[in-house]
């Protein structure tokens, strides 16, 4: 898990929107594609953000796995070591 917040808290906050820990255990086990400039596995789901749009960014504030980029590939991911988004396809 690689959460910005304890799991404790997260357990809590769970009680008061049921799935949240569901969804958020999802998204860490989701299976992503290393980066294909570094090889790093250090790597997020990447979702343009949109305005109307206050779940994902919640979402993203609890686990790393989900990042939000006002700009960016869309439909692709984020690697943390190279700090940029690539695609799937991206070699
Ligand atoms: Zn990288």
């Amino acid at each position: 898990m690689t959460l910005r917040i304890p799991l404790t808290e997260l357990q809590q906050r769970d009680r008061k929107s049921p799935g949240l820990l569901n969804k958020i255990i999802l998204l860490e086990h989701k299976p992503r594609p290393d980066c294909p400039h570094c090889g790093s596995g250090d790597t997020a789901k990447l979702y343009v953000g949109s305005l109307n749009d206050r779940y994902r960014p919640y979402l993203a504030s609890i686990t790393t796995r989900l990042k939000l980029r006002p700009n960016d590939v869309r439909g692709g991911y984020w690697c943390y070591r190279c700090s940029r988004g690539f695609t799937k396809e991206a070699s």
